[in-house]
């Protein structure tokens, strides 16, 4: 019986396991670019090809086949010249725990399905807490960020609920998210799915660079008062998605306390400052947060789900607890995650991150966020000296924002651009960037958690950049990067 992982499958376990890691290793070593260009037509031949319904090929070809599959075709984030997204290339001694993991196959929901899983992952929540500023905190592992906060705002929304007096009915149309417009999506959808009004997220000003305005949240707290609405949480954001700036959560944390509203921080992205030799200080007053979102499949170099939400005052926590009898029944006294968690069935992501810090230390991988950091720093000198190309506002973190500006071209040109080059770029394999738009208009994003990345590295990427754009606006007729015909008029090409 070698289908299932047991007793008499251990030895072939290993086996397929190195199999497969020597495989990656392959590719690794010998990836020249982050994509390998492939249209979508042809990746969606190679998905639909493969019988499901037939008779299985066996472990050992179903996982050898992946090699032209699947990464041959994969998105390489520890490729120098993959800018777009969020994601950073990944921690070894955690991606050897997400074999011990898998294998494991630990859920952290009940203490009598985890036990010593459980302990490891409390004790790495109460490292967090203490990192943040939280003495008496408390908190527990999550998907993501997008789940730490919706679960933030259902504890926001409970807190608050519970300092109201009438119906919940009719209270919670009168509940409010105040948070900056640079804040993150899920925001917006943790309002719709907590039952609260449509027009329950309030945004607040900024000071014209993505920061919230701490005077203008105070007008804002007062005139939704004066309204006879009820501020439920403010959301602060370290730092913002696209514009990579933070919020300055001390005067913020000011105006929620005098408004008794709650203060979440999304530190998302910027959590990495939390093990920063240099830069730690830019989370000050983080301490002062009721909840606090950390990804640390971000900026602490973890793979694919690893996320916490932490709370300062653990009671905070126990307005999300559910008990079923045949798990975790009231007067079960024992440790248990579930009672904390909005998933039940939960994947032991802790012990990737316990493997790291035992194995770098934490002030290592801050050491990883801070290259990155200084590494943006100096991309935005680069383009800001750049003739052919424009620099849109400066990133506390990594992001770089900004525009193609080839000879003569005017601001609509440019704006066109944005998507033309990125998809340029993309069909080609060559480059990823993002792009998104900032005060109304788009430009590119390159986001910067590679620490091995070079300013070199990037040069080439913008080289790209700047090529496709010249040849796009029909400047130069030889090409960096090969042109479709039909591509300037068509964003997406099947
Ligand atoms: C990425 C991000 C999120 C969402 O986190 P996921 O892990 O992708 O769900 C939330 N907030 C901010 C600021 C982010 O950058």
């Amino acid at each position: 019986m070698h289908e299932l992982l047991n007793r008499s499958s251990a030895a072939a376990h290993a086996r397929l396991v190195d199999h497969a890691a020597r495989m990656v290793a392959a590719r690794m070593e010998t990836v020249r670019q982050p994509f390998s260009g492939a249209s979508r037509a042809e990746l969606q031949r190679l998905a639909d090809a493969p019988d499901l319904d037939g008779l299985g090929v066996g472990s050992a070809a179903a996982i050898g086949e992946l090699d032209d599959l699947f990464l041959e075709h994969a998105v390489w984030f520890h490729d120098p010249a993959y800018v777009a997204h969020l994601n950073c290339p990944v921690a070894l001694p955690a991606v050897a725990a997400e074999a011990v993991i898998a294998a494991v196959n630990t859920s952290v929901d009940t203490y009598d399905q985890s036990t010593i899983g459980t302990l490891i992952e409390r004790r790495l929540v109460d490292w967090t807490a203490r990192r943040i500023g939280f003495a008496d905190g408390d908190g527990v592992f999550t998907s993501g960020g997008t789940q730490s906060n919706l679960h933030a705002m259902l504890l926001a929304r409970e807190w608050t609920l519970a300092r109201h007096r009438g119906d919940r009915g009719t209270t919670l149309p009168r509940l409010h998210i105040l948070t900056t417009a640079s804040s993150h999506f899920s925001v917006d959808k943790a309002a719709l799915l907590l039952g609260l009004g449509e027009d329950a997220v309030v945004t607040v000003p900024d000071d014209g660079e993505g920061r919230m305005d701490a005077s203008a949240l105070t007008a804002t707290l007062l005139a939704l008062r004066g309204a006879g609405r009820i501020p439920m949480a403010v959301v602060a954001t370290a730092g913002t998605t696209d514009r990579g700036v933070i919020d300055p959560i001390d005067p913020i944390a000011d105006a929620a306390e005098a408004h008794g509203a709650w203060l979440h921080v999304d530190a998302a992205y910027g959590c990495g400052l939390l093990v920063s030799p240099t830069r730690r200080h830019l989370l000050g007053g983080i301490e002062r947060a009721r909840s606090v979102t950390v990804d640390f499949h971000k900026s602490f170099f973890q793979p694919v789900s690893s996320s916490a939400l932490l709370v300062r005052d653990r009671v905070d926590l126990t307005a999300g607890a559910w008990h079923a009898d045949y798990l975790n029944p009231v007067e079960n006294a024992e440790p248990n995650q579930v009672d904390k968690s909005l998933q039940t069935t939960r994947r032991f992501d802790a012990l990737k991150l316990w493997t790291t810090l035992r194995a770098l230390g934490p002030r290592r991988i801050g050491e990883l966020f801070d290259a990155v950091v200084d590494l943006a720093a100096e991309v935005h000198d680069e383009i800001a000296r750049d003739p052919e190309l424009e620099l849109v506002g400066r990133s506390q973190l990594s992001t770089v924002l900004f525009r193609a500006a080839p000879a003569g071209a005017d601001p609509a040109t440019q704006d066109a651009l944005v998507a033309q080059v990125r998809r340029v770029l993309f069909d080609s394999g060559r480059a990823l960037v993002a792009k998104t738009v900032v005060d109304g208009r788009p430009c590119l994003k390159l986001t910067l958690l590679n620490p091995e990345t070079t300013l070199d590295d990037v040069r080439a990427v913008l080289d790209l950049v700047k090529d496709a754009a010249a040849a796009l606006a029909g400047i130069t007729p030889a090409l960096g990067v090969e042109l479709d015909g039909d591509l300037l008029g068509t964003e997406v090409r099947a």
